[in-house]
């Protein structure tokens, strides 16, 4: 079988790779897999959680050092910055960004790809965009074409972020947040029946690094979150112990007697 075991993992924006997915980065690494995330922009479009925050520096530096510490926290091999303008992704000329991505996939062959799908969580535009980039990066990279950009590799598996409904209606229990806010207007969460859910990663063994990932993005944790507090239990909270996926490409592999398959891996190992 396959010797080195990798995964790629495309976002928009520094914490978008924390809240839903911060324990799938740290199993991964922990069990020696290749993890490297590509992430599109810095988050300088974005408001400051606290608005008392005092900046000492430019918002994208703070969230590029806030994303490292993230990243280095969960063991994440090397982080790629594509560099482009928070918040304007979606009128980005998509060939640019996706060749860039379809390089880096070529470059670093993953088994298995892992970015948002069609919601984008919430609809966010800049999300929304990178699930297109993302979605025709792998495509192309497959494909004898833009050999510039390194020999074609197919990616085995493509999974999408998906919340479970249940978790949605559980923020909202314990958040009283349903939506984002975007320029004032609420921009719900999407959550799938649980159905729809192919893939379940149990994350409760790394939910503390997990934790100290969301911590790291202390620009971005609104009063409201819990996370900061001392006394916040990981173990009382539905995705400290779960985070789920629908597999967009590929098979799915041996499934638990749920009919969910728990690793990315299954059946590339
Ligand atoms: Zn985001």
């Amino acid at each position: 079988m396959t010797e080195k075991l990798t995964l790629v993992v495309i976002f928009a924006h520094p914490d978008d790779e924390a809240f839903g997915t911060g324990g799938t980065l740290a199993k991964y690494a922990s069990e020696g897999v290749e993890v490297h995330l590509i992430t599109a922009t810095l988050g300088e479009a974005g408001q400051v959680a606290e608005a008392t925050m005092t900046l000492q520096q430019p918002l994208n530096i703070l969230r590029e050092q806030e994303l490292r510490c993230a990243c280095q926290n969960y063991g994440v091999t090397a982080v790629h910055l594509l560099g482009y303008i928070d918040g304007q992704t979606a009128i980005v000329p998509p060939s640019g960004p996706v060749y860039r991505i379809v390089q880096l996939l070529r470059q670093l062959k993953p088994q298995v790809v892992m970015s948002f799908g069609p919601d984008g969580v919430y609809g966010h535009f800049d999300h929304l965009a990178i699930h297109r980039w993302a979605s025709a990066a792998v495509e192309l990279a497959a494909e004898n074409k833009w050999l510039t950009a390194g020999p074609p590799h197919e990616v085995a598996k493509f999974y999408h972020t998906a919340l479970r409904q249940s978790q949605v209606d559980t923020m909202k229990e314990i958040f009283q947040r349903g939506a984002v806010l975007m320029d004032g207007v609420p921009f719900p969460f999407v959550g799938y029946p649980d159905e729809q859910i192919t893939t379940i990663i149990e994350v409760k063994d790394v939910a503390n690094i997990k934790l100290n990932g969301i911590r790291c993005h202390a620009s971005q944790l609104e009063p409201t979150m819990p996370y900061l507090s001392a006394d916040f239990d990981p173990a009382t909270v539905p995705w400290f112990q779960q985070e789920t996926y629908i597999l967009a490409k590929g098979t799915l592999g041996i499934l638990d007697s749920n009919g969910k398959e728990n690793d990315f891996f299954a059946g590339l190992r």
